[in-house]
């Protein structure tokens, strides 16, 4: 059974919900909320499949708190702004 910490970011990826800086390899948001449902409802569906451990609501708050912690731009690319 898989833990629900080592399957957040596998999820979120997966529903494209979070990309990869193609330069720093970084997680970044992709701005995609129904992509953030998806992995939402994907966990819920491992989870009763007896794929995951622990529960829905669990789940559910583990995508949120990551998707507020993930930024919408690489910290470390240049900032387009600055030229
Ligand atoms: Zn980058």
């Amino acid at each position: 059974m898989q833990d629900q910490r080592e399957m957040v970011d596998a999820v979120l990826q997966d529903t494209g919900a979070i990309k990869e800086c193609p330069v720093h390899g970084e997680l970044l948001d992709n701005l995609d909320s129904g992509a953030v449902e998806e992995a939402i409802a994907e966990g819920i569906r491992m989870i009763e499949g007896g794929e995951m451990s622990g529960d829905a609501e669990e789940w559910e708050r583990r995508i949120r708190a990551r998707m507020v912690d993930t930024p919408d731009e690489c910290p470390l690319c240049p900032d387009p702004d600055r030229g």
